[in-house]
């Protein structure tokens, strides 16, 4: 089969012909429709501080956010009583959790399995013609749904977990980063009844993008001052939430210089190397709760993301700018690099 393979620790790619694998216990063999690109998948692609310290082997078939058709199962998978069958489209809950005994599985949060790997980082991934996933990982599309948005689900629910994660309602929030991911933010935020949404990304084409989603104000913070801009806002109120998506470090410092005394941080973007805070004065002092974001809860927010599709009608395929078929691949990154595009598909076949 097809595949993209990282295989070394330089910058980029490579697309091999190799074996299609077979389902093990408790497995399923997915065919797979589409894999759309993460910003996680760009930090592999570029191999920085982050990726080498994280990924534990190479090589390796790249690639997390996807959807498959079930085609095959391994010993002890009784699909029925999954309500599963054979040709059922799934997306693919990306963090491979055990269900073992550990305290997290125990206490209802296996996105943090001690024992857990994540798909496409540990274990092979999904751009690739093939995939075989654990069959507890797989969570049913709804009849009729389009691959792209079923692949899209995964990373709809990092945005409605971090948003989650914290109260938001009616409170006024910054999320940093408008990249795919902090776009589908914004949404999402929306939806769970946030207030003012203010908005700092560097990219002009993403802030417009940020208000078509429905935030109330983007800054540009190479060109204006964040604290000044959200303080003449909010007649300086300033913000009780800081949603950080971009995994910049500067971004970073800049929203927790200026979020209120007492308000939360939910921490999604992953930085590429060590982080440089001043925690005394613009954490400690100020009280602040943060949060990582990891993954989503299992499979508490996947029920989340498909009523945000299905009941509150938002389409995360408005994010879908380009789409491109695996031999393409190089194409697709380069665009990711230049960081205009939106969320960018590939497709196996
Ligand atoms: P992306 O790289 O496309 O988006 C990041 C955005 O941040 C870009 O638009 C960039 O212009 C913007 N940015 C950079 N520096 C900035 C600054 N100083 N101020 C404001 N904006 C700035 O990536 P994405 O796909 O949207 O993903 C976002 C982040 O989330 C990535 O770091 C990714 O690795 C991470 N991620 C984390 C998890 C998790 O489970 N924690 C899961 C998926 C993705």
């Amino acid at each position: 089969m097809k595949a993209l393979l990282k295989t070394s620790k330089n910058p980029g790619f490579d697309l091999f012909d190799i074996d299609a694998p077979s389902p093990k216990e408790n497995e399923v063999l997915l065919k797979t429709q589409v894999s759309t690109i993460c910003g996680s998948d760009l930090h592999l692609w570029e191999w920085n501080q982050w990726a080498d310290d994280f990924v534990p082997r190479l090589p390796l078939v790249v690639g997390h956010e996807t959807c498959g058709e079930i085609v095959d199962c391994g010993s002890g998978v009784n699909l029925s009583k999954l309500n599963l069958k054979i040709g059922d489209l799934v997306s693919v809950e990306t963090h491979l959790f055990s269900g073992c005994s550990c305290s997290p599985c125990k206490n209802g949060k296996k996105h943090l399995c001690s024992s857990g790997e994540i798909l496409g980082f540990h274990k092979n991934g999904s751009f690739a013609e093939w995939l075989t996933v654990p069959v507890d990982n797989c969570w049913k599309a709804r009849e009729g749904t389009d691959p792209v948005t079923a692949s899209l689900k995964e990373p709809l629910g990092n945005a409605v977990q971090t948003v989650m994660t914290q109260p938001i309602e009616g409170k006024t929030i910054l999320i940093t980063g408008a990249g795919p991911l902090g776009l589908m933010t914004i949404a999402a935020a929306r939806a769970f009844g946030a207030g003012k949404i203010f908005v700092s990304e560097l990219q002009a084409e993403r802030r417009e993008k940020a208000l078509g989603l429905g935030a109330d104000h983007v800054i540009d913070p190479k060109n204006q001052n964040l604290h000044s801009v959200i303080e003449d806002q909010t007649k300086g109120k300033m913000f009780d939430v800081l949603l950080e998506i971009s995994g910049s470090n500067q971004a970073l410092n800049d929203g927790l210089a200026s979020i209120s005394n007492g308000g939360s941080v939910a921490l999604l973007g992953l930085f590429p190397s060590t982080v440089n805070l001043s925690l005394n004065e613009n954490v400690i002092f100020k009280g602040l709760t943060i949060n990582g974001i990891t993954g989503r809860l299992i499979w508490d927010t996947w029920n989340h993301v498909d009523s945000l599709i299905y009941e509150k009608g938002f389409d995360p395929k408005k994010l879908l700018t380009h789409s491109f078929k695996i031999e393409e691949y190089e194409k697709a990154f380069h665009l990711m690099e230049k960081g205009v595009s939106g969320k960018i598909a590939l497709f196996p076949g």
